[in-house]
């Protein structure tokens, strides 16, 4: 499962990288950070369907967004 990690301090909450995810994954928070900007948050139902393709990343002008892409390995042919 691939994963994201976010930077909430830094986040602007522009929502940009919440229209980008094909899974929804992204959505904006109730909670203020200490810049006052609503923050995005992962949804808890949907963010093991993430994919990690890191739309949301790239998007991102604040490079707030980390992804953690999983490889699934090869089998080895002896
Ligand atoms: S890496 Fe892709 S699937 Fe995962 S949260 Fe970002 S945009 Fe969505
Ligand atoms: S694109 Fe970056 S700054 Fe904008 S809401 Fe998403 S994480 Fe926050």
């Amino acid at each position: 499962m691939s994963r994201i990690e976010i930077n909430t301090l830094r986040c602007k909450g522009c929502l940009l990288c919440t229209s980008v995810c094909p899974e929804d994954i992204l959505i904006q928070g109730d909670d203020l950070n200490t810049n006052g900007y609503k923050f995005v948050i992962c949804d808890e139902t949907k963010k093991e369907n993430c994919r990690g393709c890191a739309f949301c990343a790239e998007i991102c002008p604040d490079g707030v967004i980390e992804v953690y892409k999983t490889v699934k390995s090869k089998k080895r042919d002896s």
